[in-house]
């Protein structure tokens, strides 16, 4: 479980992120909605621990997230995978090794740095672009695909890190509309087998209400609605 308590981001004088409040339970799938610059990406990123908050404390399974150092932060940072709205793929590398550096977190720097991948890995790789059903471009190099072929594999990347929480700034907001219900179903499905909490930021309220059954509406760095979708009225 996550708690999220007072959390404040400011950067100079403007204050992103303002006194959040939240408490996100295991499995949940919460959809983030608000304008652009309302905050939801910094509120991610400070989950995550890309960046640290100005006050307050975010902490997982009762651990104080922003203490946590070396191993224990690498691990936390395997725990919560991350997908980009641009994908953060390596384009000239195959997909096969962009899921595999998926695995880089659980690894100490030196195998890092010797690039070496375990048969067991490989198979597993394999096993999420299978699960993502673009295996047939485990292969190819990944700037090849197309955007929806890319955040398939940028999810299967994330299955690697075997993580609790995938936190989804913006997943959709580069792709046609088939393709990001490619991308949505796929999320979805991975928090109703796996329970894997998701938690997503988007930029259309019918998203988060066809997927979420959470939504927590951000404006000017607050929250001003967290709720199921069937208690949205029309704000927001
Ligand atoms: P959203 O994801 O809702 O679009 P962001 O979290 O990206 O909102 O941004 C919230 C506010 O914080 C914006 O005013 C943005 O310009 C500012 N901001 C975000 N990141 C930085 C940064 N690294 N440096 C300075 N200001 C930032
Ligand atoms: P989003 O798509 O979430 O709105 P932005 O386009 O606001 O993201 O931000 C893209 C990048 O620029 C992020 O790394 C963010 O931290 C940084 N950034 C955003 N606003 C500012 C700012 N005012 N000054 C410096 N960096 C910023």
């Amino acid at each position: 479980m996550l708690e999220i308590r007072q959390v404040t981001r400011r950067f100079g004088q403007n204050t992103a992120v303002r006194d959040v409040e939240l408490e996100i339970e295991q499995g949940q799938m919460v959809g983030i909605i608000g304008r652009s610059g309302a905050g939801k990406s910094t509120l991610l990123r400070m989950i995550n621990r890309l960046i640290d908050p100005s006050e307050g404390s975010i902490s997982f399974q009762g651990k104080e997230v922003s203490a946590l150092k070396g191993a224990e932060l690498r691990r936390w940072q395997r725990d919560c995978a991350m997908i980009f709205q641009q994908f953060n793929l390596v384009p000239r590398l195959d997909v096969l090794t962009n899921v595999l550096l998926g695995r880089l977190n659980h690894r100490s720097t030196v195998l890092n740095l010797m690039n070496m991948f375990t048969r067991e890995e490989r198979i597993r790789a394999i096993a999420a672009l299978e699960r993502l059903d673009i295996a047939q471009t485990a292969l190819q190099r990944a700037g090849t695909l197309s955007g929806g072929q890319q955040q398939r594999v940028a999810i299967a990347r994330a299955l690697m890190q075997e993580p609790k929480v995938i936190l989804a700034d913006e997943p959709i907001a580069s792709l046609d509309p088939l393709n990001a219900k490619v991308v949505m179903d796929s999320l979805a499905d991975i928090n109703a087998r796996e329970g894997i909490t998701v938690i997503t930021n988007l930029h259309t309220l019918d998203t988060a209400r066809a997927y979420c059954n959470r939504i927590i509406g951000m404006a000017k760095g607050a929250v001003v609605f967290d709720g199921p979708p069937e208690a949205l009225t029309s704000e927001a």
